[in-house]
């Protein structure tokens, strides 16, 4: 078990170890793919290791899905869609997904164990935040379901069919809760493929679907690499495609089927600016610097990646934000005061420190708080590189772990233009005291979700989703339904 950081130089207190019992995560030795309605074991006799980032340590085992794996999902997929469920009217599917999203509440300590063991994120976010808000999606579909013709009036809607549905490691309950429950609610079915550094808590949640009773073959469930997520995405008689990870990934689903009349949803990569104004409250705008950065250690598709801090308060606003830097916990994701857990996958890691040595390179000063990281697992210290120049690669590239950038500005139109000035599009956020100058600026931003005066807050019933290479379509809220629905 990875060890909590002592750090040496402590402006504060030190927190005595507060870490989660493991006695709640209920984990199989092994998993098979679940498909229509039953635990099926992999055509290939193929399995993969899952493993714990912060130890190295093997948690589990997991199938590896072949093209016959996925055809066989797809085909159950298909037959619940022209069976049961096709012919089961909205109130009835809702039951079926309100009572998905209380079994997600009711084993919420489970969920948040067992995503913070696979995927390394500190458990105060598992708990506080992805398992909650994946609850609340299904329950804000599941009250959509008997209502479309209320959500879309005076349009005849009707599902699409079959949903191929693609998910990356950052936040894999959360991601599989966005696909899996507008999907149902809009009378769909599903084969979902969770990344293969995070496939836990989507088998668990196939145990959900199935004390759920849900109809078989309504949702399943084929686990893998990119290669069964390829085969997902191109099977025939796949009506759907909703594809969450990166750019590159994104561009080569968009590019195989481009001659199908598939319907695409693509959530891709980020690179947010985060926009401190001269008038904004200082002290909050450093909590939103932090939270929108090292949260979940910057493995967020939407994190201030990028900082702007307006000339005139920049000292201000580095030296705030290097004390509280100061003060954050790296260690184990299962303790309750970490605040960084562990990097991801082992490649994540080494891509992250190529990007710290291109930083250097560039001319950019590079700081990390003091903090001693553990020995074993995958561990990067939160970074913040000033004086870095535009057109850097660690200002233009997506790196997704915990490193900013900054940046200063004089002028609001400079600060547009620069903010502007990268190939995505996803989110971004503004601090200023005054709500008029605010949204002048909010309104003049290529991104798809601005904050003002926070970051990375999210919502069911709010629509997310990018421009430029950040993707097209929208997940969460009506337009995530209208994603799924034929009209
Ligand atoms: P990735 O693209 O490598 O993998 C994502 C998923 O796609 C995984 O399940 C993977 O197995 C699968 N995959 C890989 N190759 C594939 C192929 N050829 N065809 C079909 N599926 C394939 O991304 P990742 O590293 O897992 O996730 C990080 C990326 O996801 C970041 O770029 C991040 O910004 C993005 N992301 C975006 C959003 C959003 O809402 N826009 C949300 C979360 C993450």
């Amino acid at each position: 078990m990875a060890k909590q950081t002592k750090k040496k130089k402590s402006i504060g207190w030190e927190y005595a170890p507060a870490p989660e019992s493991l006695a709640q995560a209920n984990i199989a030795k092994r998993y098979d793919h679940f498909i229509d309605g039953k635990w099926s074991k992999p055509s290939g006799g193929e399995y993969f290791r899952t493993t714990n980032p912060a130890s190295g340590k093997k948690i589990s085992e997991v199938a590896l899905g072949s093209n016959a794996d996925v055809d066989k999902a797809v085909k159950a997929a298909r037959a619940a869609y022209n069976g049961a469920w096709g012919k089961m009217g909205g109130r009835e599917r809702g039951k079926y997904i309100y009572r998905i999203a209380r079994l997600i509440q009711e084993r919420a300590r489970e969920f948040a164990i067992i995503e913070s063991l696979d995927g390394g994120k500190p458990i105060r976010e598992s708990r506080d935040v992805d398992v909650p808000l994946a609850a609340n999606h299904f329950f804000y579909n599941a009250g959509w379901a008997d209502k479309l013709e209320y959500a879309f009036p005076n349009r005849q809607v009707a599902p699409l069919g079959v949903a191929g549905q693609v998910i990356p490691w950052n936040f894999p309950l959360l991601m599989a809760a966005w696909k899996i429950a507008p999907a149902l609610a809009t009378g769909n079915t599903v084969v979902l493929k969770p990344a293969e550094t995070t496939p836990l808590t989507s088998l668990k949640l196939a145990e959900i679907i199935e004390d759920s009773g849900l109809p078989k073959g309504v949702v399943n469930i084929v686990t893998g690499a990119g290669e069964t997520g390829a085969a997902v995405v191109n099977h025939e008689d796949v009506d759907k495609v909703a594809f969450t990870g990166s750019t590159a990934v994104g561009k080569l689903i968009q590019r195989s089927l481009a001659n199908t009349d598939k319907r695409i949803t693509l959530e891709l990569g980020g690179k947010a600016a985060n926009i401190i104004l001269e008038d904004a409250a200082i002290d909050q705008a450093v909590e939103g610097i932090v939270n929108g950065i090292y949260f979940n250690q910057g493995h967020v598709c939407c994190a201030g990646s990028r900082l702007f801090v307006q000339e005139s308060v920049y000292d201000e606003v580095m030296w705030k934000l290097k004390r509280r830097m100061e003060t954050m916990i790296v260690g184990d994701p299962l303790d309750k005061n970490t605040d960084i857990g562990a990097i991801n996958s082992r490649e994540q890691l080494r891509t992250i420190k190529r990007y710290l040595k291109a930083g250097q390179k560039d001319g950019a000063e590079m700081y990390q708080p003091a903090c001693d990281l553990p020995s074993n697992g995958n561990w990067c210290a939160p970074t913040v590189f000033t004086n870095v120049s535009q057109s850097s690669r660690i200002v233009q590239e997506e790196i997704f772990g915990p490193v900013l950038a900054v940046q200063t500005f004089r002028t609001v139109p400079e600060v547009i233009e620069k903010a502007n000035n990268t190939p995505y599009g996803l989110s971004a956020g503004v601090w200023c005291d005054k709500g008029s100058r605010l949204f002048q600026i909010t309104g003049s931003l290529d991104a798809g979700v601005v904050w003002g005066n926070t970051f990375n807050q999210f919502d069911p019933a709010s629509p997310f989703g990018g421009f430029k290479e950040s993707g097209y379509g929208r997940e969460g809220g009506l337009h995530g339904l209208a994603a799924y629905l034929d009209m």
